[in-house]
């Protein structure tokens, strides 16, 4: 876009802004004049609007954004709706895409023994166990996942969760309060973020991937707090790359604190056979205090996991509140996953095979002199553009060329780096990643 027309765009959102504000202050008066005789409900001008939804930030955000997509003349990249299976090919509205777009890292969303398992499953416990696990009991497919998941981490127990984001938040809210510590990566995850803030403790965040200030904060103020949680995440899920295990394990040790990690997009994905980042960064899993994992990615499902010691696992099944306030895994939930994780040891093909995927774009992507960031090739692959301008129109004119990545666009990450994300899959053959890469070439050189 040249400089005029940026101009000319700027100033049209600005006014389609100021617009939506002057049709919401003009809406509030009457309604205002009207109700404002009550005596005991006197509202003024500023609590009519604050009863409007159009006039939440979040609302007017979305707004902009839609306006924004209107002037480039692009459809919303958001809510794409497939019309089967997404895996590494799918199909929107009548268009078949090569898909880039969902983290089945390894293809068992569709896999036939994952889906039999799954039918069985249902067949014999039908589709729900209805009530939280606690008063309304649990079903043995519950205790067998569960022991599965402890065996990866070679943990006493593990507990699974509904949801990996409820899973996050329970667990930190639970474990931690108002005289502790959250020290956390710059690029954690929400849930880890609103864990935090729920639990009411002290929250601080550190460079992305720098053990060694993690160091410095912690020499700085470890002595202020009673108990300090580190979270960090075996693989970020924005820019595919990894932390140095054993540096964090030292530091948390050397300061006292609990070290938890967040296995979202590392299960399955890092380690010779995919057993995560202890197997990846050669560190013995016991030296991590908490790990959690979502049943979501790998494991073909939905719902998320606590693997640790015996007095942490008790803790969070009798007083973690998404756990003990929520319904237990449904049976079609717990059984793909259970499935998928046999497959994922039993097949470590499929990690390697996602490996050298995810190598083949990001050494392609390289090639074309485009920036994919600190990117290390496991399975997530960037390619940052500097604008959400930009990585919106790319996105769009990708899926015209029958191409589906998803654009990351601001405020999900800064402005300037504002990107495309590529989630590969083991599923992905050398010609449809050879065939992305041309038509990246082809696109960003008229960009
Ligand atoms: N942790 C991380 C690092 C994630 O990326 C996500 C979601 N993608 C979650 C937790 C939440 O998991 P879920 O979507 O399974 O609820």
């Amino acid at each position: 876009m040249n400089p005029d027309d940026r101009k000319a765009l700027k100033d049209r959102l600005l006014n389609q802004a100021r617009a939506i504000d002057s049709a919401r202050h003009a809406q509030a008066t009457p309604i205002d004049r009207a109700v404002s005789t009550s005596e005991h409900y006197p509202l003024t001008e500023t609590l009519v609007t604050t009863t409007d939804f159009h006039s939440l930030e979040g609302y007017r955000r979305i707004a902009m954004m839609r306006t924004l997509g209107d002037s480039l003349g692009i459809t919303s990249p958001f809510f794409r709706c497939h019309q089967r299976r997404a895996g590494a090919t799918s199909r929107l509205g009548d268009q078949d895409v090569i898909n880039f777009a969902n983290y089945d890292y390894l293809g068992l969303a569709g896999d036939r023994r994952v889906l039999d398992a799954t039918h069985q499953a249902i067949e014999y416990y039908g589709t729900s166990v209805s009530a939280s696990r606690i008063v309304a009991g649990e079903r043995p497919f519950h205790g067998a996942l569960e022991r599965e998941l402890a065996h990866c981490y070679q943990s006493d127990d593990a507990l699974a969760f509904v949801s990996g984001h409820a899973t996050n938040v329970s667990t930190i809210a639970m474990l931690v309060g108002t005289r502790d510590l959250i020290i956390h990566d710059s690029l954690i995850h929400n849930s880890v973020v609103v864990g935090a803030s729920v639990s009411g403790a002290t929250r601080m965040s550190f460079p992305h991937n720098d053990a060694q200030a993690l160091d410095r904060l912690l020499f700085d103020h470890r002595d202020r707090f009673e108990r300090v949680l580190v979270v960090i995440e075996g693989h970020y899920s924005m820019d595919g790359d990894t932390p140095d295990l054993a540096r964090f394990v030292e530091v948390k040790r050397r300061h006292h604190c609990w070290l938890m990690v967040d296995e979202a997009h590392s299960l399955g994905v890092l380690g010779a056979t995919g057993l995560g980042l202890h197997q990846h960064c050669r560190v013995a899993p016991g030296d991590v205090d908490i790990w959690m994992g979502t049943l979501s990615k790998s494991l073909a499902s939905c719902g998320g996991y606590i693997a640790g010691c015996q007095a942490l696992v008790d803790t969070l099944r009798y007083l973690a509140p998404g756990f003990l306030y929520s319904v237990g895994l449904a049976p079609q939930l717990a059984a793909p996953a259970r499935r998928a994780l046999q497959v994922l040891q039993e097949e470590p093909w499929r990690t390697t095979r996602l490996t050298q995927n995810a190598r083949r774009l990001l050494d392609g992507i390289q090639a074309l002199g485009l920036n994919t960031g600190s990117s290390e090739g496991h399975a997530i692959v960037p390619l940052i553009l500097g604008s959400s301008a930009r990585a919106a129109k790319l996105s769009h004119a990708l899926l015209a060329a029958g191409i589906n990545v998803q654009p990351i666009l601001h405020p999900a990450v800064p402005e300037r780096s504002a990107r495309l994300r590529f989630f590969v899959s083991c599923e992905h053959q050398p010609d449809q990643i050879d065939q992305t890469l041309s038509a990246l070439e082809r696109l960003t050189n008229t960009d």
